[in-house]
C-alpha cells in the first residue's frame, strides 16, 4: 500500500522535528514544519516564564516574510515582555486551551503548550484566511508531538535533585553561550549591543559539605543541595544560566554585566547563603571563584580560571569570593598557561 502523500510528508516533518538535542534548534524545525503543513504563515513561539508572581513572554522563534528565527537558548533580559491583560495570548495562558480570534481578514489562534500542570510556551499563528478544521487538527498533533519531545529534552538537560541545568548541558551548550558572548551570534533584527568583556562564569563550591553529610547525614546533605538551587534560582538573574555541575558543586553564567555588578552579585548570594537557616543543619557557606569570559576563551579555559579563583578562596578561610583578574592583577595568582585541565575540589 502506497503511502498518502501528505501522511508521508507529516511523517518527515515529524522525523526532522525529533532529531534535534538542542531547544533552539527544535523551536525553529517546529515553526517550518507548521508552515510548510499547512497555510499559516505568520508563526511564533514563546516560552512562558513566571517571575516574582508576573507573566512573562519570550520570543523564542519566529517568521520574518519567508524566513525563520531561533532567539537561542541565552536570551537577553530586555527580550522578556509582560502578558497583556485581556489579550489573546492571556487568555490562552489562563484556559490552558487554544484560544482564536477570527475577523474578514485573518485567522489568529493561540495555542498554550502545557507541561506538568503549567503553560511553558505558546505557540501564535495568523493565517489570512481561515484555518481548516483539516490544519487545527495538524497544528494540534504536532504541537502534541513538540511538547513530548521538549518534556523529554527538560527531564535529559536539568539535575534531577535539584531542577537545575545539568553538567551535559553546560558541555553541549557553553560552545553557543560563548558564541553569543562573543558577538558571533546573530540575533534576527537585533544588533550585539554588548560587550564581550562583560559575561562572567562563576564556580561555586559548598564549604565542608562532606561534613554536614557526616555529621547529619546524607539526606540532610540533599535538602541543602536543594535548597542551595532555590537560594540561587531567587538570586540570580532570568537570563544567567544555573548549573550542578555535581556533587556540591555549581556554575553561574552570568551576561552582560561589569565587574563591579558580577561580583557585586556573587558577594550578595555568598552572603544569603550564610544568613540563610538550613533546617537542622544550621549554617552553610560558600566559596566561589569567577573569571570574565574571553571571545577566545574554551569552556575548559574559563572553568580552569575560575576554579582557580575558588582555590584561592578555599585556601584563604573559604566563605569569600575571588575573583581571577583581580588576583592576578594583585600579584597574589601567577597566571596558569595549562587551564585547560579541570580540576575540581
Ligand atoms: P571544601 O570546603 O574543601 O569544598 O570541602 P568539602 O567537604 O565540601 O569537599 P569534598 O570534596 O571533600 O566533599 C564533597 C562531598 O560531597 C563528598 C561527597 O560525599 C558529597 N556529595 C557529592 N554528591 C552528593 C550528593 O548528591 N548528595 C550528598 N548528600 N552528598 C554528596
Ligand atoms: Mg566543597
Ligand atoms: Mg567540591
Amino acid at each position: 500500500m502506497k503511502t498518502p502523500p501528505m501522511a508521508g510528508k507529516i511523517l518527515q516533518h515529524l522525523e526532522t522535528l525529533t532529531r534535534y538535542r538542542d531547544t533552539s534548534l527544535l523551536k525553529v524545525s517546529l515553526m517550518n514544519t507548521m508552515r510548510s503543513l499547512t497555510r499559516v504563515r505568520d508563526v511564533r513561539l514563546h516560552d512562558v516564564v513566571e517571575s516574582e508572581g508576573k507573566c512573562l513572554l519570550l520570543l523564542s522563534a519566529w517568521s520574518a516574510g519567508e524566513a525563520v528565527y531561533g532567539g537561542g537558548d541565552f536570551p537577553m533580559e530586555d527580550q522578556v515582555v509582560l502578558v497583556e491583560p485581556g489579550s489573546l495570548m492571556a487568555r490562552a495562558i489562563s484556559l490552558q486551551h487554544p484560544v482564536e480570534d477570527i475577523t474578514d481578514e485573518r485567522h489568529h489562534v493561540c495555542f498554550p503548550i502545557v507541561l506538568g500542570g503549567r503553560v511553558v510556551a505558546v505557540f501564535e499563528c495568523e493565517s489570512p484566511g481561515q484555518i481548516s478544521d483539516y490544519e487545527q487538527d495538524v497544528l494540534d498533533g504536532v504541537i502534541g508531538v513538540f511538547r513530548n519531545y521538549l518534556d523529554l529534552l527538560r527531564d535529559s538537560q536539568h539535575d534531577t535533585l535539584t531542577g537545575l541545568l545539568n553538567r551535559k548541558t553546560f558541555d553541549l551548550g557553553f560552545s553557543g553561550a560563548l558564541a553569543a558572548c562573543s558577538g558571533d551570534e546573530v540575533m534576527a533584527g537585533k544588533e550585539q549591543r554588548h560587550l564581550a568583556s562583560s559575561h562572567w562564569l562563576a564556580v561555586l563550591d559548598i564549604d565542608h559539605f562532606k561534613s554536614i553529610n557526616d555529621r547529619f547525614g546524607h539526606l540532610y546533605g540533599d535538602e541543602v543541595l536543594i535548597l542551595m538551587a532555590n537560594l540561587m534560582r531567587r538570586s540570580f538573574r532570568r537570563t544567567d544560566r544555573l548549573y550542578r555541575f555535581g556533587g556540591e558543586e555549581f556554575v553561574v553564567l552570568m551576561r552582560n554585566v561589569d565587574e563591579r555588578g558580577a561580583h557585586l552579585k556573587l558577594e550578595q548570594f555568598r552572603q544569603s547563603v550564610e544568613q540563610h537557616p538550613f533546617p537542622q543543619v544550621g549554617r552553610v557557606t560558600m566559596s566561589i571563584g569567577y573569571s570574565v569570559i574571553l571571545p577566545t576563551d574554551t569552556a575548559s579555559a574559563v572553568v580552569g580560571k575560575a576554579d582557580e579563583a575558588l582555590y584561592y578562596a578555599k585556601h584563604h578561610g573559604r566563605n569569600q569570593v575571588c575573583g581571577y583578574g583581580r588576583l592576578v592583577t594583585e600579584g597574589v595568582l601567577v597566571p596558569n598557561q595549562s587551564n585547560q585541565d579541570v580540576e575540581f575540589f
